[in-house]
Parts: structure tokens; C-alpha cells; sequence
């Protein structure tokens, strides 16, 4: 006969509800929003994310990842030091689109930051639905490409020193492992890193706070934070086998090795900490970063504009202004 055994939290009296099993670690609701908040604040710290006086835009897309990244960085901006500012980018992607617009204004009002829209089919002239049309690209990396350059785009003429993405740790082991795996280099290996460098008039640096989260604790932390997020995928979403089938060996080690994840995460930090920049020269169009001297956009708008669309595009952001 077993009896159910009432575990107590950590740090207080209360009974515990939550269990992380790499910290072995048992806590109460409170105590693991917390013990989140913390973890998130020592990857700022391991990885030297910001600097004092940093100006940093949060790429918020609605979901629950980079809602999350706002909400920590939000309660914690003073203590960092850092002036926050959210963008979100309108994909024209219909009723999820306008969900996901409103979801993102509300949590960025209600956690007092400023935020920018970026109507795609405004600043580009298509949505996306149009553009893969155009173009018979596959909507996944079309889209990819169009808010690379765009968020990149926003922090230089809008003069933020930071990109924050809400890549996560599941997100990025995956991406590395399937590299390995397939031999496809799908991104360069420093863009997946906790940190990217930025360069003068070319980059502005990317951070990634959720670096060594997983997903089941952003998950948990969304909920037990009451942050509202938009629950439907991306239309465009299709299942990925690779990607499935890597991600559910990675459980299964974790699992059997609790901590395996977070160790792997940090020993490939190391090793993606390259100079993104190398091999990169300015757009002649719009001079923007490329590795061919024309930057990706310019070449996809050349053959679905008839003309390289950078420039515009970057006259066109200098006009976004904060919504209200
Ligand atoms: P994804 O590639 O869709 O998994 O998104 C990765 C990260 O890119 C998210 O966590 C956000 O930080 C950012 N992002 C994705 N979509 C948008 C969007 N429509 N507007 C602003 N940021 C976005
Ligand atoms: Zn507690
Ligand atoms: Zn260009």
C-alpha cells in the first residue's frame, strides 16, 4: 500500500507543487516563479547580455516564449540598468495576426513598456501570405528572413543597442542537433548563441535570456505568472520529423540524466561564440549585413518587387512610431 507523501517547498512551509528535477529542487507556486525569475537573471549574468544604459527591444510575438522574456525583463529592467521597448511584427496572417497584435499590446501595457507594430504589408507592401506566393519560397524560411532583417533593421534606425528573442533552450539544442545531424547549416552557429555581438551600423547585438530554460518551465512559468499569450500555432506551422524525433531523444537522455541539457547548452555556448560578422559585407542597396554584397531581402524583392526593397524598407521603419 502506498501512501501519497505531502512534499514541502524549499524555501517555505507551503506544500510544494512543483518539481525540478536537474535542481532537484521542490517548490511551491510562488517559490518557482521565483526560482524562474532567478535562473533567467543568471543568464543575463553568465553571459554578460546587457550593459548598463543598454537600449533593449524585446521581439515579442505573442507566444508564450517571448511574453515571458518581456515580463522578466520588464520587473527587472531598473535593477539591469536597461531602457526596454517591445516590437512586434504584424506578418498579415489574418485572425491569428490580430490576435496576436492585441495579446502583445495589452501584456506590454499592462507591464508598462512601449511597444512598436511593424505592418508587414505596410513597411514591404505584401503580407506574408502574399509573399510566399511571389516568391514560392517555403513560408518558414521567408518569414525567417523577413524578421531577421526587420528586427535588425528596427534596432539600428530606431537606435536600440540590443535585440532580445525568446528563443529557448529546447529551441536552440534542437537547431544545433539537427545541424550535426543533417549537415545542413540552417544558421550560422552564433546566432543560436546566448549572445551575438553587435557591429557598428550593421548589427545590433542579439540576446537570448531564455537560453538554459526548457520549455516545460516557461510553460509552467507563464501559467503560474497569469501572462496571457495567444495558444494557436502559426498557421504555416507543419510538423518537423527531424526536429520531433531530436527533441524527444533529448527528453528521453534528460530523463535518465537530469541536467544533461543545460550542461550540453553551456558546453556549445562555448563553442558558438564566434564573430558573427566575419565573411559579412554591407548591402550595396541598403547596407544591411550580407554575405554577397546583396542582403537577402533585397535579392528575394528583387524578383517579387522587381526592385531591391531595403532602402524603402529602412525609410520605411524611420516612420514606425510607438503604439498607444
Ligand atoms: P520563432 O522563430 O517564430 O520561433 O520565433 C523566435 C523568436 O522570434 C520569438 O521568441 C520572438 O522573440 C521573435 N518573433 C517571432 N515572431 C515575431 C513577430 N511576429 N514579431 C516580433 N518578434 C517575433
Ligand atoms: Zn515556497
Ligand atoms: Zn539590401
Amino acid at each position: 500500500m502506498s501512501r501519497s507523501v505531502r512534499v514541502k517547498c524549499a524555501k517555505c512551509e507551503r506544500e510544494a507543487t512543483v518539481r525540478v528535477p536537474y535542481a532537484k529542487l521542490s517548490l511551491c507556486s510562488d517559490h518557482y516563479v521565483e526560482y524562474f525569475e532567478r535562473r533567467v537573471l543568471g543568464v543575463i549574468s553568465r553571459y554578460r547580455l546587457f550593459r548598463s544604459g543598454d537600449r533593449v527591444l524585446v521581439a515579442v510575438s505573442g507566444g508564450k516564449d517571448s511574453l515571458t522574456a518581456l515580463r522578466v525583463l520588464s520587473k527587472y529592467r531598473s535593477a539591469l540598468g536597461v531602457e526596454l521597448a517591445g516590437v512586434h511584427i504584424d506578418l498579415g496572417l489574418g485572425a491569428h495576426s490580430e490576435e496576436s497584435r492585441r495579446v502583445v499590446l495589452e501584456s506590454c501595457r499592462e507591464s508598462g513598456v512601449e511597444c512598436y507594430v511593424i505592418p508587414l504589408s505596410e513597411i514591404l507592401g505584401y503580407t506574408l501570405p502574399e509573399l510566399v506566393r511571389r516568391s514560392r519560397r517555403p513560408p518558414c524560411s521567408l518569414c525567417g528572413l523577413v524578421k531577421r532583417y526587420l528586427l535588425n533593421a528596427a534596432a539600428l534606425e530606431w537606435g536600440f543597442s540590443v535585440v532580445v528573442t525568446g528563443h529557448h533552450m529546447d529551441h536552440i539544442l534542437v537547431f544545433r542537433l539537427k545541424e550535426a545531424l543533417t549537415g545542413q547549416r540552417e544558421r550560422e552557429a552564433a546566432k543560436l548563441a546566448p549572445f551575438t555581438p553587435g557591429a557598428p551600423g550593421l548589427y545590433a547585438a542579439r540576446a537570448r535570456p531564455l537560453y538554459e530554460a526548457c520549455e516545460w518551465e516557461i510553460k509552467l512559468y507563464r501559467e503560474l505568472a497569469g501572462i496571457r499569450h495567444v495558444e494557436a500555432p502559426c498557421p504555416f506551422k507543419y510538423r518537423d520529423v527531424i526536429s520531433a524525433s531530436i527533441a524527444e531523444m533529448l527528453e528521453k537522455i534528460e530523463r535518465e540524466i537530469p541536467g544533461f541539457k543545460i550542461s550540453l547548452a553551456r558546453r556549445l555556448a562555448k563553442s558558438s561564440a564566434g564573430d558573427a560578422t566575419i565573411g559579412v559585407t554591407p548591402c550595396k542597396y541598403c547596407q544591411m549585413p550580407s554575405s554577397s554584397g546583396v542582403c537577402s531581402l533585397c535579392r528575394l524583392t528583387l524578383r517579387t518587387h522587381g526592385e531591391p526593397m531595403g532602402p524603402r524598407v529602412r525609410e520605411r521603419l524611420r516612420g514606425v512610431v510607438k503604439a498607444e
